[in-house]
C-alpha cells in the first residue's frame, strides 16, 4: 500500500431519502440513512466499513459511486469532484470505479454465458468487439486470475457454487482495470470456508493490480484480515475510524467494543473467557434518530451530556477517530471494562 497517495476522498456525505405521505403526498420527514460521513481511502488500500443491517454502510457505497444521487457532501476520486460530474461523465469514469455484490447469483444473468457475464462491460464500453478474439482472450485472462478454468466461459451462472459464482462477480468488475472497487458484503453470503478464499484471492488481486478497495460488512470478523483500516458506522455516522490493529488492540468507541467482543478468539483458553457486550434492543429508526449522540439509546456508558450533545468525530491519536464523549485519550480500556460489567450486570 502506498502511503498518503489518496485515491478517494469522502467529505461529509450524506444520503436522506424522503418520506411521502398524507392526503396532498408531501414529504413529511426523511430516512437519513447516511448522515454525514468523511473519510478517504489511498491507493491500493483496504477500508473496511462494518455496521449492523440498516446502518446504512450499503448505501454509503452505493452514493459514492453515484449509484444513488448523494442529498449532500463530495465524493473526490482522483481529485474529480463526482458529485458535481454529468451523468454521462460519471459514466465515462465508471471503468475506474466498480462495485462487487454481496449476491453475485442475482445479479448475473441467468440466461448468459460466462463469457457474455464478463465480456460484457468490454463490449459496452467500447474497448474490444463482440465476437472478437481479443474479447475471448480477455474473458479467459480474467478467469484465470481469479482461479477458474477458461474453459468455464461456455457456461452459465446456476452451473456454478456461490464461491464459483463470486469470483465470476469479481472477474467482470476486473475487466475494465478498475483502480477501486466497493465491495458490498461481498462474502457474507458464503459458507466460511469459502469467505476465506474469496478474501484471500482479493488480497491477492490487490497485490497484483494495486485496487482500492471499500470492504462493507456486517460483522468485525469479516473485515479483520482484509482492512488496512477500519471504520465502524452506527446509524448514518461514522462512529470509530482507525488502523485496523489498533481498533481490535484499543477501541476508543463502546459500539466498537460491542462488535469486537463478539469475534471469536482462535485460542480456545482465551475464547473460553471471551467477555460478549450483548446490545440490547435494535437500532432505532434512522427516519427518527435520537437526539445528541445516536448511539445513547443503547450504550451503558450514556450520561447526561449525550442525549444533549452530539459528540464530535475527533482525532485522538494520529489517524484514530472517535465520535464518543468519554474517549478521553487514555480513556480506552477503562471504558471497556466499565462497559462490560455494565453490560454483564443488566
Ligand atoms: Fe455512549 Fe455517550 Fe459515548 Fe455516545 S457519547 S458512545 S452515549 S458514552
Amino acid at each position: 500500500m502506498s502511503e498518503n497517495n489518496i485515491l478517494v476522498q469522502v467529505e461529509n456525505l450524506k444520503k436522506h431519502f424522503p418520506i411521502i405521505g398524507g392526503m396532498m403526498g408531501r414529504q413529511i420527514g426523511a430516512v437519513k440513512a447516511v448522515d454525514g460521513i468523511s473519510f478517504d481511502i489511498q491507493e491500493s488500500e483496504t477500508l473496511g466499513m462494518v455496521g449492523e443491517s440498516g446502518c446504512g454502510k450499503s448505501t454509503a457505497g452505493r452514493a459514492i459511486l453515484q449509484l444513488h444521487k448523494p442529498t449532500a457532501g463530495q465524493v473526490f476520486f482522483k481529485d474529480q469532484d463526482l458529485t458535481q460530474m454529468s451523468g454521462e461523465d460519471v459514466r465515462q469514469l465508471r471503468p475506474k470505479i466498480q462495485m462487487i455484490f454481496q449476491d453475485p447469483y442475482a445479479t448475473l444473468n441467468p440466461r448468459h454465458s460466462v463469457r457474455k457475464i464478463i465480456g460484457e462491460p468490454l463490449i459496452i464500453h467500447g474497448m474490444m468487439k463482440k465476437g472478437s478474439p481479443e474479447l475471448k482472450d480477455r474473458v479467459a485472462e480474467l478467469l484465470e486470475l481469479v482461479g477458474m478454468d477458461p474453459a468455464y466461459m461456455r457456461r452459465f451462472p446456476h452451473e456454478f457454487s456461490g464461491g464459483q459464482r463470486q469470483r465470476i462477480g469479481i472477474a467482470r468488475a476486473l475487466s475494465l482495470n478498475p483502480d477501486f472497487i466497493v465491495c458490498d458484503e461481498p462474502i457474507s453470503a458464503l459458507d466460511v470456508s469459502i469467505q476465506a478464499q474469496v478474501v484471500n484471492l482479493m488480497q491477492d488481486l490487490q497485490d497484483q493490480l494495486g485496487i482500492a478497495y471499500l470492504f462493507i460488512a456486517h460483522d468485525l470478523s469479516m473485515v479483520k484480515h482484509i482492512s488496512h483500516r477500519i471504520a465502524v458506522m452506527y446509524l448514518g455516522k461514522i462512529m470509530e475510524l482507525t488502523e485496523r490493529n489498533t481498533l481490535f488492540d484499543n477501541p476508543l468507541h463502546p459500539y466498537t467494543q460491542s462488535l469486537n467482543s463478539a469475534v471469536p478468539i482462535p485460542d480456545p483458553k482465551l475464547e473460553q473467557n471471551r467477555k460478549r457486550f450483548i446490545l440490547k434492543g435494535d437500532p432505532p429508526s434512522p427516519a427518527n434518530p435520537p437526539s445528541g449522540c445516536v448511539f445513547h439509546t443503547r450504550c451503558p456508558l450514556t450520561v447526561k451530556k449525550c442525549i444533549k450533545v452530539k459528540p464530535e468525530f475527533r482525532e485522538m491519536h494520529p489517524g484514530h477517530f472517535v465520535a464518543c464523549h468519554l474517549a478521553d485519550e487514555k480513556g480506552g480500556s477503562k471504558i471497556s471494562k466499565q462497559t462490560i460489567l455494565a453490560s454483564e450486570m443488566s
